[in-house]
């Protein structure tokens, strides 16, 4: 199957041309036609490796309204790292979405230039949720439109006590929204969480 046939955009599938992706890894074949022609939250099984950047981030990059500067995305991921990892990939396979804005939150840099950022208009906002939490609390980054939640690696950000950092900042997301899960592991913890914030979702495991 290419990518094509997934359902996605020209300037989506011009992008991944550049990439040189020839075609769509196991969780991205599952994830992408799901996710773009359903509203529905997803749970799905799968590693770092796997491709899962961009089985979620195609089908945010070509759900979300490029013209708008109102924030539609929410990531958040674990660490510092693998924020910026998820901010530059989402930037390559948008290169040719006009328009499109995404800033990178965490800690350990100057929150007045994340904000300066946040201002100009992002239509996505990569997060690790302890920064997001103290962005949420000063004010300084309104996610009241989110359409669209991920939560990466949701194994690793209740390990690392996120729990009630991601419990409040989803309570400021809308109930409409739909939220997209990725874990490595499905601890209890971890399907606890799925329970309290999605309802029923498409299962995938890779
Ligand atoms: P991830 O699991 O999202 O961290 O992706 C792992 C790596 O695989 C990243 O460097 C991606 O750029 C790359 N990648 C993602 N999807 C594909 C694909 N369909 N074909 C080749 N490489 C890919």
């Amino acid at each position: 199957i290419t990518f094509q046939e997934l359902g996605l955009n020209q300037d989506l599938l011009n992008a991944i041309t550049d990439l040189g992706f020839t075609k769509p890894s196991e969780v991205q074949e599952k994830a992408i036609p799901a996710l773009l022609n359903e509203e529905r939250d997803l749970v799905a099984l799968a590693q770092t490796g796997t491709g899962k950047t961009a089985a979620f981030g195609f089908p945010m990059l070509q759900k979300i309204d490029v013209n708008s500067r109102t924030t539609q995305g929410l990531i958040l991921s674990p660490t510092r790292e693998l924020c910026l990892q998820i901010t530059n990939e989402l930037k390559l396979y948008g290169k040719y979405c006009k328009g499109l804005n995404v800033v990178a939150v965490y800690g350990g840099a100057s929150i007045t230039e994340q904000a300066k950022q946040i201002k100009k208009g992002a239509q996505i906002i990569v997060a690790t949720p302890g920064r997001m939490k103290d962005m949420i609390s000063r004010k300084l980054v309104d996610i009241s439109k989110i359409e669209y939640s991920v939560l990466d690696e949701a194994d690793e950000m209740l390990n690392m006590g996120f729990y009630e950092d991601i419990t409040d900042i989803l309570s400021y997301t809308p109930e409409d929204k739909s939220t997209w899960l990725f874990s490595a592991t499905m601890p209890k913890e971890v399907a606890a969480i799925a329970r309290k914030f999605m309802y029923d979702p498409i299962e995938i495991t890779v």
